[in-house]
């Protein structure tokens, strides 16, 4: 184990979204524990700062102290496919990703629906990362029979999930609310009608038909998120400590439903992913530009690259531009209240086959604050929108505190200078597998340093 930090960070770009605080800072930590937090111009701007999208200025620093980011949605492959990803690997990415918390779903061989399970899904060494495991809403997450949600919570399941697949049986849907009400937890669902979407490849859309993929159309996304609201609504009218969050929504449709069942003021949330505010369809024809470079409703390819990259199949599937502005916009309404970056490492037998036979995923957890950040250098998210989404959006979820600049705290924070700009590759990766669309591409915002509890988890 690393030593206790004790440091001195001078003219920093301070982020603070527990205290409601941003501008520049200086940090001072001592044995691991913030001793003091010096706003340059004074408490009142950094309040007015926050407030105002805590967006550096032209002349402020660009290296920036964050909170140690939260994700709401990983998956570490252990047990079963340990080859794709574990603990020890998962963590050290996610440490290099700036990440100091990760909730874990259940989609492991077995699946985390037993307590052995639930803990062998988080065991080993995890370089002061916390971890938190998500146990399977039902027994092999079969979606026939609801799992014993009492004794995996009390083993430490902040969450049940079957993410993967939906629970597409209502009366199971509706009893693995109830049965997570019951243990104060949320119900994590994949919204997915799988009668409109078996068999389909990509977004339903110009870009499939040309290329002759099978669609999977927004109707089977909006379907799911329709009928789930259905039930929540009906439960919540005898249970209203029922909650219900929609992991990884990718249609402007399906946000709609959310936002205007949101009105109601039924407990309600979704997230959406850092590949599906940024990258679109087209990509699988060899497109690369961002999502917010190409205007909605513009169907014009500009290939730069080849066609097929099987990196980027991925359920939901990637959507064109006004989809992805809808996932922006998501955040910026406060409609989804995270960033979850579905962290999905996948071997190269998995991944190097024809495009509609390979796994569904992206590996994501050391990239997803740099394509925030990108969209944020773009003028789409704000750093508070970012920020907020990246740690306490999640940590309200997942029932947990976000790490905050409260003095006397032990430090957990990142360092990162967001002018600054690497290339992911299989030499500046940690994680077990590098199935991303992002190899080789320029992407800003480098990770100096990751504190957790105290202590350095990574520094470049
Ligand atoms: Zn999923």
């Amino acid at each position: 184990m690393t030593d206790l930090l004790t440091t001195n960070f001078a003219d920093h770009w301070v982020v603070d979204p527990v205290g409601g605080l941003a501008g520049v800072a200086g940090v001072s930590i001592v044995a691991g524990k913030i001793a003091s937090v010096t706003w340059r111009d004074g408490e009142v701007a950094a309040r007015a700062c926050w407030a105002a999208g805590a967006n550096p200025g032209a002349g402020d620093p660009t290296v920036a102290l964050l909170p140690a980011l939260i994700d709401l949605h990983a998956h570490f492959r252990q047990p079963g496919a340990n080859a794709s990803e574990e603990v020890e690997s998962g963590t050290r990415a996610a440490a290099h990703g700036g990440y100091g918390t990760v909730a874990l779903m259940p989609n492991t061989e077995p699946a985390a629906d037993n307590v052995e399970t639930l803990q062998a899904a988080i065991a080993g060494e995890r370089h002061g990362v916390r971890l938190l495991p998500i146990a399977a809403a039902t027994v092999g997450r079969a979606g026939t029979q609801v799992s014993d949600v009492a004794a995996l919570v009390k083993a430490g399941a902040v969450a049940i999930s079957d993410d993967g697949s939906p629970i597409a049986d209502r009366a199971i849907f509706r009893a693995a609310l109830l049965a997570a009400a019951a243990a104060g937890i949320p119900l994590i669902e994949h919204c997915e009608e799988p009668t409109l979407t078996a068999g389909g490849e990509a977004a339903d859309g110009i870009v499939a038909s040309r290329l002759g993929l099978r669609p999977w159309p927004a109707a089977g996304e909006l379907r799911a998120v329709e009928s789930a609201i259905v039930v929540l609504r009906d439960v919540v009218s005898s249970v209203p400590t029922a909650r219900l969050h929609l992991t990884h929504l990718s249609t402007t449709a399906a946000l709609a439903a959310v936002r205007s069942a949101q009105g109601e003021g039924i407990p309600l949330t979704c997230d959406v992913t850092p590949h599906h505010i940024a990258l679109t369809d087209a990509w699988i024809a060899g497109d690369r530009r961002w999502a917010w470079e190409v205007a909605s409703g513009d169907e014009r390819l500009a290939p730069t690259a080849d066609a097929f990259d099987s990196n980027l199949r991925v359920c939901p599937p990637l959507r064109a531009a006004g989809d992805a502005a809808g996932c922006r916009e998501a955040l910026r309404n406060g409609t989804a209240l995270a960033i979850g970056t579905d962290h999905a490492p996948h071997s190269r037998e998995k991944k190097e086959v024809e495009f509609g036979l390979a796994a569904n995923g992206i590996a994501g957890i050391e990239m997803s604050l740099s394509v925030a950040l990108a969209a944020h250098h773009a003028g789409e998210l704000s750093l508070a929108t970012i920020v907020a989404a990246l740690t306490t959006g999640p940590a309200r979820l997942l029932g947990v505190a976000a790490a905050g600049l409260t003095p006397g705290a032990a430090a957990s924070l990142v360092q990162v200078d967001l002018a600054g700009i690497w290339r992911p590759s299989r030499a500046t990766l940690l994680g077990r597998s590098i199935n991303t669309p992002l190899i080789d591409r320029e992407l800003p915002g480098v990770v100096q340093l990751t504190v957790l509890e105290g202590r350095p988890a990574y520094q470049r």
